[in-house]
């Protein structure tokens, strides 16, 4: 996600932890329903791969820079019930 300082050099979408990337599970049926979990939680920014089965992923996007990785960021705020008790 990020560094204890909340800073994520290089990358600038993951700062404070707006972003997290993970591995890919072994095969396309677990992933899509990682990537549909994500998509549950009101993730907005959800990107895969261009190469194999990681192209086929119902994310919001596809770049080539990450076929070796998923990344899960932003959550609409907007959406998010806080339940008070
Ligand atoms: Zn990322």
């Amino acid at each position: 996600m990020c560094f204890g300082d909340g800073t994520s050099y290089p990358s600038v979408s993951h700062n404070n932890g707006r972003s997290v990337d993970t591995r890919y599970l072994s095969s396309s049926k677990d992933e899509k329903k990682k990537v549909l979990a994500f998509k549950k939680f009101f993730f907005t920014d959800i990107i895969t791969g261009t190469s194999g089965w990681y192209a086929g992923l119902p994310s919001h996007k596809h770049f080539d820079d990450h076929n070796d990785h998923l990344h899960t960021g932003v959550i609409d705020t907007s959406k998010v019930k806080v339940i008070k008790k």
